[in-house]
């Protein structure tokens, strides 16, 4: 999607400060972290809200939810975290590119 800012970031043409990338998925700091460690994991295809998941995505997003324990144990934030996915303008969300949002490091 030529639009989309989180496409611009997995193409590279916009920068990021990238904290874990395979085939099929990116992980990065967020840019305005609402928590002492706030990172995005999102799918390197595009698509715009979990509402937009199909059947053949169950194994992307089970990917994503291991891909988000992994990288709460190398932040060392896995005593306690939130992932959390903001669906819709209504559900909070404001880039039209799935992204889990892990959330941790309080204590
Ligand atoms: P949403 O509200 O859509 O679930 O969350 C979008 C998140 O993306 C926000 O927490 C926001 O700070 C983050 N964000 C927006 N633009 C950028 C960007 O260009 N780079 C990075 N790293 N994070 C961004
Ligand atoms: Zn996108």
């Amino acid at each position: 999607m030529a639009d989309c800012i989180f496409c611009k970031i997995i193409s590279k043409e916009q920068s990021c400060d990238i904290v874990h990338e395979s085939q099929e998925l990116m992980a990065f700091k967020d840019i305005n972290p609402k928590a002492p460690v706030h990172i995005l994991i999102v799918p390197k295809k595009h698509i715009a809200t979990v509402n937009d998941l199909a059947d053949a995505d169950k194994e992307l997003i089970g990917d994503m939810v291991l891909e988000a324990k992994n990288i709460a144990k190398d932040q060392g934030i896995d005593a306690g975290y939130k992932l959390m996915f903001n669906v819709g303008r209504v559900g909070g969300q404001i880039i039209d590119h799935m992204h889990l949002h892990i959330m941790g490091g309080w204590q």
